[in-house]
């Protein structure tokens, strides 16, 4: 499967499938020969377990060696430390501009060494792979980042890689919270796209039915919501911010129950739902849309215990620092029908009945 990504700045391919490295790789053999040094970033998790499906095919194309470091493992490498680290490592192995780069981990690695790739001697090349169900998402559109303590993903760049690679064989190692983030995302692409394909994926009774080729359909499908809405708005003025379903009161829950204790999917789950309730009150989404995500959700395997624990009030200022925000409104995505997306002004109190409303569900 490829699926082609055109953007202003740059186009390029996204192949996805089980045990692909080789085969990708051959299309960029020329590339890659011509470049003087290849080094692989790879969160240190995905090394001790994938890390010879990406170095064997590299190795082979190459008479020099490939450099190969390790990054924390998570959202932890996603620092000025990691960045400045990763950026000394090149210039201490002699890198140049006529170098390549290979993130190979979850999100957070492609979010951290695409900055390094887009700041060192003012941008190379550099190659994703992916190894997250989450990453389908976040490997694709080019939005790059390291966290400040004052927030998360307030440095970075909007920076498109040369191709992904997204072998999904790594996949089978991932533990099961780390599935529940991703489908989550899934799930969003769906809701901004066809509602079809949605009561598709909410008519699994639990994510360990999907079959490995079920899977695979679901992240090329995906992947295929990202590239066109990429396409129409590279740089987020417009239609790009409908990505951003479920983001803002997942974020406030993410950052509220605070990070690491609950993946970035599981908190958006939850804002998921919050969003198809607003948009039942606000808009005319059909009744009971919100209701019956939460029951499919919750079958799924998603929890919304972050609604009993967090009150409404410890969440609204974080939805008021929100990038969307302005001038102390809050901006939410919502959706006019399944596959409609649209960006509306949440009043206070309708906010707080939806979160009371989503608290007597979850009990
Ligand atoms: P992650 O990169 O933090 O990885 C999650 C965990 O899974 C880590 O502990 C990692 O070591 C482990 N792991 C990764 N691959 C594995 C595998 N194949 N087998 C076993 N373990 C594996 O998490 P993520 O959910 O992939 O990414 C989250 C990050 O992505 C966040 O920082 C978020 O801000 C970012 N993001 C970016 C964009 C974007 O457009 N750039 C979009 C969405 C999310
Ligand atoms: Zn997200």
């Amino acid at each position: 499967n490829t699926i082609s990504i055109e953007t202003e700045s740059k186009s390029y391919k996204v192949h996805v499938g089980s045990t692909i490295f080789e085969s990708a790789l051959a299309l960029y053999e020329q590339q890659i020969r011509q470049a003087d040094h290849a080094v692989i970033f790879v969160d240190e998790a995905v090394a001790a377990l994938h890390l010879d499906k990406l170095l064997k095919p590299l190795q082979s194309f190459l008479d020099t060696a490939v450099h190969v470091y390790k990054l924390p493992s998570g959202e932890s490498s996603k620092s000025f430390e990691t960045f400045l680290a990763c950026q000394s490592f090149l210039l201490v192995k002699g890198c140049t501009r006529k170098s390549i780069l290979f993130a190979y981990g979850g999100g957070a690695c492609g979010d951290v060494i695409g900055f390094v790739a887009s700041t060192f001697m003012r941008g190379i090349p550099f190659i994703q792979c992916p190894t997250t169900i989450l990453a389908h998402d976040s490997a694709v559109g080019g939005k790059t980042a390291i966290n400040h303590p004052q927030g998360k993903n307030m440095i970075g760049s909007f920076y498109q890689p040369e191709a992904v690679i997204f072998d999904t064989s790594t996949l089978t190692t991932l533990p099961h919270q780390q599935v529940l983030s991703g489908m989550a995302e899934v799930i969003k692409h769906a809701l901004i796209s066809d509602e079809r394909w949605l009561e598709e994926l909410l008519s699994y009774h639990s994510l360990e039915s999907m079959t490995e080729e079920q899977k695979l359909s679901f992240l090329v499908k995906g992947i295929q919501v990202k590239a066109e809405i990429v396409k129409a708005d590279e740089f987020e003025q417009s239609v790009r911010k409908y990505l951003n379903l479920g983001h803002t009161y997942g974020h406030a829950i993410e950052a509220s129950v605070g990070y690491g204790n609950i993946t970035h999917g599981e908190a958006v789950a939850v804002g998921l739902v919050i969003s198809l309730q607003l948009s039942e009150r606000l808009l005319s989404l059909r009744e009971g849309t919100a209701k019956k995500l939460f029951h499919s959700l919750h079958k799924l395997g998603y929890t919304f215990e972050p609604v009993l624990t967090q009150e409404i009030d410890q969440l609204i200022p974080y939805m008021k620092r929100d990038k969307k925000a302005s001038f102390g409104e809050l901006h939410f995505v919502l959706l006019e029908k399944i596959g409609k997306p649209c960006m509306k002004i949440v009043p206070l109190e309708e906010l707080v009945k939806a979160h009371v409303q989503l608290r007597q569900w979850s009990k």
